[in-house]
């Protein structure tokens, strides 16, 4: 029997679980079928916290300042450790995204372990590049503002989410929050 027909019964172990996660939304699944979250790596979708507006508006008054409006800081136990705007013209360099500069910036005066747990906060969704970077250094969670859908309407956009990147990513979780102050960082694209 090919995988492809074969039913939701049939399918050991984790697949099962995954594919019960893409019909019911990871989180449900997993508390549905009592999952320990280091067996479900990948995302979880998590819910704004009244401090995230705070340090959203840190991340846009970057994106103001950026060769195209993106812009982000990474935070711990309230500490902003390290900022980053789009400096893809500046630095003729296509891959200087808000997250990327901010982490880069980071790594450059801190031990790369200390990403480990952070938050980082992006005016707009991460692309797959900047959500691979995040994946690869630890980073816990992300919040952005515009999605990914959002922006498509301004700019070219690779139409994966960040949570399609990070549940292909077995080795890491991160909780994903997204939506915080969307209407202003998309303004930002009207200026
Ligand atoms: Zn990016």
């Amino acid at each position: 029997m090919s995988a492809r027909c074969r039913g939701l019964n049939q399918v050991p172990g984790n697949d099962r679980r995954q594919a019960l996660a893409l019909l019911l939304g990871g989180s449900l699944a997993g508390a549905a079928l009592g999952a320990p979250r280091q067996a479900f790596a990948g995302a979880t979708q998590m819910a704004a916290l009244p401090i995230d507006e705070h340090f959203m508006r840190m991340a846009i008054a970057e994106a103001a300042r950026g060769d195209f409006p993106f812009g982000a800081v990474i935070v711990r136990d309230g500490d902003v450790l390290a900022a980053g705007r789009n400096l893809d013209r500046t630095t003729n360099d296509p891959t200087a995204h808000g997250e990327m500069v901010a982490i880069r910036r980071f790594v450059a005066v801190r031990p790369a372990d200390g990403l480990k747990g952070t938050t980082l906060y992006t005016s707009g969704e991460p692309c797959p590049m900047c959500m691979g970077a995040i994946l690869w250094c630890g980073i816990g969670r992300v919040v952005f503002a515009a999605s990914i859908d959002e922006l498509a309407t301004t700019l070219g956009q690779i139409m994966l989410t960040s949570k399609q990147v990070a549940d292909a990513a077995p080795f890491a979780t991160v909780a994903i929050t997204g939506g915080v102050l969307a209407a202003e960082a998309l303004a930002l694209f009207q200026k």
